[in-house]
């Protein structure tokens, strides 16, 4: 576990992303920039879970979120082009973008792996990522420091039986990472990936259903380490894969 005490205003004024807000370590993340500071833009899936992030920011005294309702299985070009023009008249920057939603997909052998569950996580763990930083970078760039984190876990940086689906979109969003990352190598922006590490989440219930939860971390453990990434301590940060514990 990351040593990292962030300050309470950490990322006052900054204007963070994340997706995948409405649960697990997602809404957590968005609970935990808005309580360093940040106007958090919650999007995902379920409209009633962002609401209640939206209202928890809200209650904690956290600057005025935005809600971006948007379902990464679907969603298309347009859609995630509209999102950046609603963000630039919004807010006219963007400092942060946290990817963390992703489906696990079913778990097995890869001889029967379903092709169309394939597809689908493919589609929301690594086209979507891509799809939706592509129209967000002219307003990452008019950051003066933005911050990307991509989330990965233990199979996409080591190949583990039966990890199937999923396990390839991690390989796929490490890839993507560095690829980005030398890309952005001397510029303005940096970008980086996190492995959360077992964590208390429904995600992890569905792959570990027979754990005790809890055994796990939870999601506010991880945050030293979510913080640091997004805030101006870790500038000189770019290409880097971290593990949350
Ligand atoms: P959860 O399943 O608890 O939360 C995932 C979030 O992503 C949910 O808010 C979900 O929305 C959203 N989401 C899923 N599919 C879509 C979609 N098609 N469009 C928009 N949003 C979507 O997962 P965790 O919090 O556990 O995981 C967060 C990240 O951490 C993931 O990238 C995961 O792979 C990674 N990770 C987690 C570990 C763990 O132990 N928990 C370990 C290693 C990595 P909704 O709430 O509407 O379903």
């Amino acid at each position: 576990m990351l040593e990292y005490h962030a300050k309470k205003d950490l990322l006052q004024d900054k204007i963070i992303l994340v997706t995948g807000a409405g649960d697990g370590i997602g809404k957590q993340a968005a609970l935990s920039y808005a309580a360093h500071g940040a106007s958090v833009i919650l999007l995902g899936r379920t409209q009633q879970k962002l609401v209640d992030v939206y209202d928890e920011i809200i209650a904690n005294g956290g600057p005025t979120p935005a809600i971006g309702c948007l379902n990464l299985q679907t969603a298309t070009a347009g859609q995630y082009h509209e999102l950046a023009t609603r963000l630039t008249a919004e807010f006219g920057q963007l400092d942060g973008l946290l990817h963390n939603a992703s489906l696990l997909g079913s778990l097995g052998p890869l001889e029967q792996l379903p092709i169309d569950t394939l597809e689908t996580v493919l589609k929301v763990n690594v086209i979507a990522q891509a799809a939706l930083t592509q129209p967000l970078m002219p307003l990452l760039r008019k950051a003066p420091h933005a911050s990307i984190i991509f989330t990965s876990s233990s199979v996409g940086r080591k190949g583990r039986a039966f990890w199937g689906a999923y396990a390839i979109s991690k390989f796929a969003t490490e890839g993507m990472m560095q690829t980005l990352a030398d890309e952005l190598d001397g510029s303005t922006l940096r970008c980086n990936s996190i492995n959360p590490g077992a964590t208390r989440t429904k995600m992890r219930a569905s792959a570990y259903p027979a754990e005790d939860p809890l055994t796990l971390k939870t999601a506010a453990d991880l945050m030293p380490l979510y913080l640091y990434l997004m805030g101006d301590d870790s500038l000189h940060e770019n290409g880097q894969a971290f593990n949350a514990q």
